[in-house]
């Protein structure tokens, strides 16, 4: 897990590449992303991909190169509004509203600086922690959607850079709640500066959208109980206080497990009983403590 890029999953490709390619690619994940497919990620320290060529149609490495570089540079990718569609385009994002708020909330706020922030890669972020992938993100949305509705109130555990709470907060509005916590006091201040910038401003203003150093092990009772619960860490199981803390008829997305992780989405019930399905195979850094974060896991 050291030194490796984490924090991402690839689920979503289109039909054809789904049908014709096995599982390429190494260092990440067995189910590729349509970046992904093309491109081995190397086991560099860095967590942006450093990409090998894989073959899959045996064509030769520079062919699917030009191809793929046509295709970022033709597209327009290296805009939001162009991240976005390419995620449409492979199904990843699939309502107007989720479409919507990546469209406002603009990536390249919450990378660090010189980074390819409409690039479908996670980043590193300091502090052995990264950015999720565009395709992550889009994914916690479209599966949380129906829990963002105005006024709701919802929980971003292990919030980094501020990215997905801020889209949170749009969704919900200034009638809603959302609560961002993060156990690296470094972050939280980083994810303050980066929400200033964005659309999101006005909702940290008002209050409606905040973001607190603790342990997202515990949720945040304070403004409990929630209608979406994100989890953006793996976690050895699910925390109880979180599931807790859910509203019956509330989402919980979390990813779960260490070396094999699986994106579970928790449902509670009316009655208060709980239906936990498995999303996806995905790959996250782990929640865990402040001092085995900091120490490299
Ligand atoms: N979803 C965020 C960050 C993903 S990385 C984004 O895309 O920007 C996972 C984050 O979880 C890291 O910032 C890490 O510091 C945080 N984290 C890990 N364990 C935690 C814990 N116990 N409590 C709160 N945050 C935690």
């Amino acid at each position: 897990m050291r030194n490796s890029v984490v924090a991402y999953s690839f689920r979503h490709f289109p039909p054809l590449m789904h049908r014709s390619l096995p599982l390429f690619c190494l260092n990440c994940h067995p189910v590729p992303s349509p970046s992904a497919l093309l491109f081995k990620t190397s086991s560099s320290s860095s967590s942006s991909s450093s990409c090998t060529l894989l073959n899959p149609f045996n064509f030769t490495g520079n062919y699917l190169f030009r191809k793929m570089e046509r295709y970022w540079s033709g597209s327009g990718v290296n805009k939001n509004k162009g991240m976005v569609e390419h995620l449409q385009r492979y199904g990843v994002i699939q309502s107007k509203k989720v479409a919507e708020v990546m469209e406002t909330v603009d990536r390249a706020l919450f990378v660090p600086d010189g980074s390819p922030a409409y690039e479908d890669s996670p980043m590193s972020i300091g502090f052995n922690a990264t950015i999720s992938a565009p395709h992550m993100h889009a994914t916690c949305l479209q599966l949380l959607e129906k829990h963002l509705q105005p006024g709701m109130h919802a929980l971003d555990v292990g919030s980094g850079t501020g990215y997905l709470t801020a889209c949170f907060a749009l969704m919900v509005g200034p009638q809603g709640r959302t609560i961002g916590v993060e156990h690296i006091p470094e972050l939280v201040a980083m994810s303050l500066k980066n929400v200033e910038k964005s659309a999101a401003a006005p909702l940290l203003k008002d209050g409606s959208l905040a973001l607190h150093v603790g342990d997202g092990r515990e949720g945040w009772p304070e403004f409990a109980p929630y209608d979406a619960i994100h989890v953006g860490a793996a976690a050895p199981e699910i925390p109880k206080p979180l599931i807790e803390q859910l509203k019956p008829g509330g989402r919980l997305v979390i990813p779960v497990g260490n070396i094999f992780q699986e994106l579970k989405v928790v449902d509670k019930n009316e009655d208060g009983s709980v239906t936990v399905r498995t999303e996806t195979s995905v790959r996250y850094v782990p929640l865990t403590s402040r001092e085995a974060q900091l120490r490299g896991y």
